[in-house]
């Protein structure tokens, strides 16, 4: 009999050739059985039968241990796969606590819970509301309550449904209006908690360890109850976001069908060339929507994840005209589930899905889909997104008990991608990255002391709960005059609230808003760092799926004007780059290699841009006058002694001096695709620069920096695991089957130099050279 992921794979297959099949692997992960618990003693029948008339028999054994440890008060973190339960992980708990009366006594317990989107919080709330549990008084508060219903909240709720920027600039800059819910407050609950990651994490952290204090200040103790994608090391990270310690629960119990898992590479297309001439693969989004054409006319229920909004509605839209020529009657049965949605839209297409009505959905990769889909037939992922953590989530979407899914894996163009489809291990079997964030950053630190003692005084007794160099920052905060010493704490000064001057989502600095000059109408913010390469006069800029074009940028009063134009190029800075150590942290030598961690200064000038075609072929080349730009940060960097590079010294390898710059830029370009592989980032959130000769190393030297100032930790992570990244992108580089380097392995899309010179042959050597002499040193002290 064959099996029905067997059936609807032979269909995507039937258009190639069996020689130049793009399936670069195939597995099959088996069905997994469930296991149940009974309901503890300490959870109110009221709230045991409410949850099961929403459908729900008996808890998974990892649901109940997880409610179990937050009633006794220890502060957990559930880690389990997508669709398995770990809502009512802390549902239980957290009703029993509003429901229950176990001591008799009407103890006014309240429940705070954090999402990182508004449609999560809003999706909860409405798990909870359709309970009908009489003591449970549940609201949101976010951006869209009306003032009116929020002093209903603050003055009546008892589970309120927020995020991170309320918490900061309403709940925490407000707190003695929130007197009631912070005195009652039994947990926190932060949802999707592996989405605070980098710097946004890294504020986060603070936020929480700032709600904590002023919780204890009222008097209440509160739990953490926290709930995340598979990770690894979840009760250290759980410990590292909320600043308490956490216990985890990672055993998943809830049943799950067979997977069928195929990677899928993209051919090559001969006739269109990019950038210097590079050979270009098959977009991953024009494959998807081709396999995705297939699948429906298949029956199969299909959701597509697509990198952008654009991207979405374009997959959509290429399917439907397809299938309309299959038959007219199957075009209807596909379409795009995109940002910006009301809510109502998005459920009644959640609901299409999942009855059957619609076949096909395409959406991005963000948390913008709701919690109810699962158990479909097929899911397709155009290009990796960014963390196995996200891998797994989207392809958890397939799958129904009983029946065999299909998860279907697109590389998009890039060495990541390239990386990962000639190396299944690394996808299938390799155990999750734990989220990376660094609270302890100076520059994400001091702003969140400013609030903390604008919000209470801080007593030098309770500065052990934002870590080690508080008291410096405090120090300094004073010397500048922004806090004032005094012999009980730290004061903040003035009669306004610090917490508008602070956003919890960028690296610090004033944000340039992006304005459209007709209308004055705010698009969006940019960060400082950033603006001279995205928000360039000229620059095509992207909001919410429509494309504007850059008239003017205004350092100074710190703004953007735009003007709505679709162009049918999109742009791409060039820049001038410099790096200096200002300071080493750790260096280690092995075999005349230098390995180093560091701070360091980027000096960046923005001296004109590209304007290149969606095939990547490049139209002209436009020079612009911006000033230049200095960024203090984090970098890992690796320098290599010159006897190596000309083959004097045993173990290198003469690779002529001409060679030299393109072999370590190309090496440098594909290291930045490959890091996200160890630490939870995206390319975009880390830099790189290459030389020849660095001043301060006196050797050719690849760095490889964090994109923000004070770093968020990558740069860290990427020196312990120097030595495994460096052999992952060595294998990009050697896997791609491009003649001279191409988007796949050494070509960026953000290289400021406009991918020159790039040496891809010489870049393999350059690894081989390196990771040669660390393991030859290695066996030689063993
Ligand atoms: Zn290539
Ligand atoms: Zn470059």
């Amino acid at each position: 009999m064959s099996r029905q992921a067997d059936r609807l794979l032979e269909r995507i297959l039937a258009g190639s050739a069996a020689e130049d099949s793009p399936v670069t692997h195939h597995s099959r992960i088996p069905a997994r059985h469930g296991r149940t618990e009974p309901w503890p003693d300490w959870a109110p029948a009221e709230v045991i039968e409410a949850i099961q008339r929403g459908g729900i028999p008996h808890p998974w054994a990892h649901q109940r241990q997880a409610a179990d440890l937050a009633w006794s008060g220890r502060h957990v973190v559930l880690a389990t796969g997508t669709a398995s339960g770990k809502s009512l992980g802390y549902q239980l708990p957290a009703l029993s606590a509003l429901c229950g009366d176990d001591s008799g006594t009407d103890r006014a317990g309240t429940v705070l819970y954090l999402a990182p989107t508004k449609a999560l919080a809003a999706d909860q709330l409405r798990a909870i509301t359709g309970l009908g549990l009489g003591p449970v008084r549940a609201a949101t508060y976010d951006g869209d309550t009306p003032r009116t219903e929020r002093d209903w909240v603050r003055a009546h709720a008892n589970w309120v449904f927020t995020n991170p920027d309320m918490l900061h600039f309403g709940l925490l800059a407000g707190h003695s209006r929130w007197q009631r819910l912070l005195r009652g407050l039994r947990y926190i609950v932060v949802d999707e908690c592996h989405t605070y990651r980098g710097v946004f994490g890294s504020h986060v952290a603070l936020l929480l360890r700032r709600l904590r204090r002023i919780a204890e200040h009222y008097g209440a103790e509160p739990v953490f109850v926290l709930a995340s994608a598979t990770m690894a090391d979840a009760a250290e990270f759980a410990t590292r976001l909320t600043g308490e310690a956490c216990e985890e629960v990672t055993e998943d119990a809830s049943p799950r069908g067979a997977r069928t898992v195929v990677l899928w590479e993209p051919p090559l297309q001969p006739e269109i060339t990019g950038e210097n001439g590079a050979p270009i693969r098959r977009s991953a989004g024009a494959e998807a929507a081709r396999v995705l054409t297939d699948l429906v006319t298949e029956g199969a229920r299909t959701l597509v994840f697509v990198r952008s909004r654009r991207g979405a509605e374009l997959t959509a839209l290429t399917a439907g005209r397809a299938l309309a020529e299959v038959d007219p009657d199957l075009a209807d049965q596909v379409a795009a589930y995109r940002g910006g949605l009301l809510g109502e839209e998005r459920r009644d297409l959640e609901a299409r899905l999942m009855d059957g009505r619609l076949c096909g959905v395409a959406t991005t990769n963000a948390l913008e889909l709701g919690v109810d889909i699962s158990g479909l037939d097929a899911a397709v992922l155009a290009g990796y997104p960014g963390t196995l953590a996200s891998f797994w989530q989207q392809a958890g979407r397939a799958g129904r008990a009983g029946a065999e899914s299909l998860v279907v894996y697109i590389a998009r163009d890039d060495p990541l991608d390239t990386y990962l489809v000639h190396h299944p291990e690394a996808l299938l079997e390799r155990s999750f990255e734990s989220a990376v964030l660094d609270p302890g950053n100076p520059h994400v630190m001091a702003p969140h002391l400013v609030c903390a003692a604008a919000e209470l005084p801080l007593r030098a007794g309770e500065l052990a709960r934002f870590g080690e160099s508080t008291r410096v920052l405090l120090d300094d905060l004073t010397a500048e005059g922004t806090l004032r010493r005094r012999s009980s704490g730290w004061y903040w000064t003035s009669l306004r609230h610090p917490h508008e001057q602070v956003g919890i989502r960028g690296s610090g600095g004033e944000q340039i808003t992006v304005v459209e000059g007709d209308t004055a109408r705010v698009l969006g913010t940019v960060d400082p760092a950033t603006a001279c390469s995205t928000v360039h006069p000229g620059a095509v800029y992207l909001h919410q799926g429509v494309s504007y074009v850059v008239d003017d940028l205004d350092l100074e009063r710190c703004l953007a004007f735009v003007h709505p134009e679709d162009p049918e190029w999109n742009t791409s800075a060039r820049t001038v780059t410099d790096i200096t150590v200002v300071e080493e942290s750790t260096r280690e030598v092995a075999g005349g290699i230098s390995m180093a961690l560091g701070r360091v200064a980027v000096t960046e000038q923005v001296v004109g841009y590209l304007r290149k075609l969606p095939s990547g072929e490049v139209l002209d080349q436009v020079p612009l006058d911006l000033p230049e730009q200095t960024l203090e940060t984090r970098a890992v960097w690796y320098s290599i002694n010159e006897d190596l590079l000309n083959g004097r010294a045993p173990g290198g390898a003469w690779l002529e001096p001409a060679r030299v710059p393109g072999a370590l830029h190309a090496a440098e370009h594909a290291a930045i695709g490959l890091l996200p592989l160890f630490a939870t980032c995206d390319r975009w959130d880390i830099g790189g620069v290459s030389t020849a000769l660095h001043a301060d190393t006196g050797e050719a030297t690849v760095f490889v920096h964090d994109g923000h100032p004070g770093g968020a930790g990558f740069a860290d992570r990427g020196y312990a695991t120097l030595i495994p990244w460096l052999a992952a992108t060595r294998e990009a580089i050697a896997y791609c089957e491009c003649p001279a380097g191409c988007p796949s392995c050494v070509q960026s899309p953000k290289c400021g130099n406009g991918n020159e010179p790039l040496d891809k042959a010489g870049a393999v050597a350059v690894l081989d050279i390196v990771l040669g002499a660390v393991r030859r040193d290695e066996k030689a002290r063993a």
